[in-house]
């Protein structure tokens, strides 16, 4: 895949005008963690101040009668190389998003340049994700920083954490070169000594089961090849507390055309690929979705919405998706002003016609988008 580079930092204006102050009346609310019917949400300097059914103010009131009013959306995998990405998923109502793999000084500026402004989503990162020499990752174009020994596991971190780096993403790929585990192993242990969360790149099982055994927090695939068993699960679980971001869409994707050019592999189907999510989903392993865009050609935005179906489909319940999208990341990647419709959060929201609690494809319904309280530009 070749990605192009667009850079464009600075030459958007963006609104910094003080923030609209409002209250949204009548209206139906998932505040993150549970329904609330028929309440009211104000909204003062960009900060949800109060959630409750009779609010006294004379701030403009905004009737959500048969609405439905949810925490912003967060895509929790994407690689995005220019602002583009940044407006194309705030227009979408994906207020945040978490790069995987990119060039550290451009993501550095990307999120400096982007924070706080209106109309583009506020960008985390990864910096460079740990790879091998010729290792997945390496074949983009850009220039990629690798490792090979456990002896430069904490150099390479440091480098991370220099850049501004968020937490750390590690890629275990073994269609091409890559990390050993006891390389993945000292990474994990470095950034946690560093206070930094390991993420980690798999495509098997057996992959999975390792990285999570040496204390990955999480994973941002799903693997293709075999289905985990409950008791896998259950030794993960009582081993380490992790999570997955399993990009379902994409899996689905790409497995298209990879099955095609490697006829002799054995992946699951994408029904069976679904049904290991819902496993994960049962054993109560915290989801969140991410799309990984521009891989298969996947969009910053609605695609999103996608990912969302395809867990309601797989048979999780609606709410549960909604937190996957929203308070999930939040929680998991330590963010603690989004995610949620509460006092002191950021007004950081979405207003739906219709519910998706009672139809997922009703998130394609989005009406309004506010991003610190200030309505984002959806045209
Ligand atoms: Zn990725």
């Amino acid at each position: 895949m070749k990605f192009l580079f667009l850079i464009i930092l600075g030459v958007f204006a963006f609104s910094t005008l003080v923030a609209q102050d409002f209250v949204i009346r009548n209206i139906t609310v998932f505040d993150g963690d549970k329904v609330i019917e028929n309440t009211s949400v104000q909204v003062e300097n960009g900060i949800i101040v109060k959630i409750a059914d009779n609010i006294k103010t004379d701030s403009e009131a905004i009737d959500g009668n048969g609405k439905f009013l949810m925490p912003a959306l967060t895509n929790s995998h994407v690689h995005a190389f220019s602002a583009l990405g940044l407006k194309e998923a705030a227009r979408a109502g994906v207020l945040q998003v978490f790069d995987m793999h990119g060039m550290e000084k451009y993501q550095r500026q990307m999120q400096e340049t982007f924070k706080d402004s209106t109309n583009y989503a506020d960008f985390y990162f990864a910096g460079a994700a740990a790879t091998a020499p010729g290792g997945h990752g390496t074949q983009f174009g850009f220039p990629s920083p690798t490792l090979t020994k456990v002896a430069e596991a904490t150099a390479f971190i440091d480098e991370r954490i220099d850049a501004g780096a968020n937490y750390i993403k590690i890629i275990v790929e073994p269609w091409r070169e890559t990390l050993s585990h006891y390389v993945v192993k000292e990474l994990i242990e470095v950034a946690h000594r560093k206070n930094k969360m390991a993420v980690v790149h798999i495509s098997k099982l057996d992959d999975a089961y390792q990285v999570l055994s040496n204390g990955a927090d999480g994973l941002v695939h799903v693997w293709w090849d075999e289905p985990i068993t409950n008791e896998e699960i259950e030794v993960l679980k009582s081993k380490n507390q992790f999570f997955i971001i399993p990009t379902l869409l994409t899996s689905h994707l790409a497995l298209q055309t990879i099955r095609k050019s490697n006829p002799e592999n054995n992946f699951m189907s994408n029904e069976e690929i679904s049904s290991e999510v819902k496993k994960l989903y049962d054993a109560g392993i915290p989801l969140l979705v991410g799309t990984d865009p521009p891989n298969a050609q996947i969009n910053y935005g609605t695609d999103l919405y996608k990912e969302m179906e395809l867990f309601s489909k797989a048979g999780i319940p609606n709410i549960e998706v909604l937190k996957t999208a929203t308070s999930n990341p939040s929680k998991y990647f330590g963010i603690t002003d989004t995610g949620f419709i509460k006092e002191g959060f950021k007004a950081n929201i979405i207003l739906l016609d219709a519910s998706p609690i009672s139809e997922m494809k009703n998130i394609n319904t989005i009406n309004t988008v506010w991003k610190m309280g200030k309505p984002v530009k959806r045209n």
